[in-house]
């Protein structure tokens, strides 16, 4: 990752190394599953969705430095939001890390999150940061499972590399 922004690669290592809200949350009432097969991550967001606002929000799995740290840092963003922001920052997010949202000239919510900016430009990377963002998705809409297969280019032959 030595191309990486050194910021980014501290916040990468110490969420990955001490992720936040990693547990199974007893009493969620969402519980989506995410995976992506391209590099092998592998999550379940637990969510407790009360009156439109997301109360509680945590999640478990296994995956890269880089799927970790998305997924703790995702929960730290939306747990407290309601629908509708979460909905923003989802769709805000997604659009910068695939390129279409300029971080720095657009007004936008993502605050720390954009730190995650950098990986638009390792095509393999951008399914990794997005894949706890569209697990919790799901589970803001109610569906079990998201995958990272289907969405965006086909990054079949993108090389994947630490
Ligand atoms: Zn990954």
């Amino acid at each position: 990752m030595s191309e990486l922004s050194e910021l980014y690669q501290q916040v990468i290592l110490d969420h990955n190394k001490k992720p936040r809200n990693f547990q199974k949350l007893e009493g969620a009432n969402r519980v989506s599953e995410g995976f992506n097969p391209l590099c092998g991550d592998q999550l379940t967001v637990y969510m407790l969705m009360d009156e439109g606002v997301v109360r509680d929000l945590s999640f478990v799995g296994t995956g890269c430095a880089i799927s970790k740290a998305a997924a703790s840092m995702m929960t730290q963003a939306v747990k407290g939001k309601t629908r509708e922001e979460a909905q923003v920052l989802f769709d805000e997010f997604h659009r910068m890390v695939t390129g279409e949202l300029d971080e720095e000239a657009e007004e936008n919510h993502l605050g720390r999150l954009t730190i995650f900016a950098g990986v638009r430009d390792y095509p393999a990377r951008v399914k990794c940061a997005s894949l706890p963002w569209h697990t919790m998705h799901a589970a803001l809409e109610g569906e079990e499972t998201a995958t990272t297969e289907n969405l965006g280019p086909d990054l079949t032959q993108a090389a994947v590399s630490e």
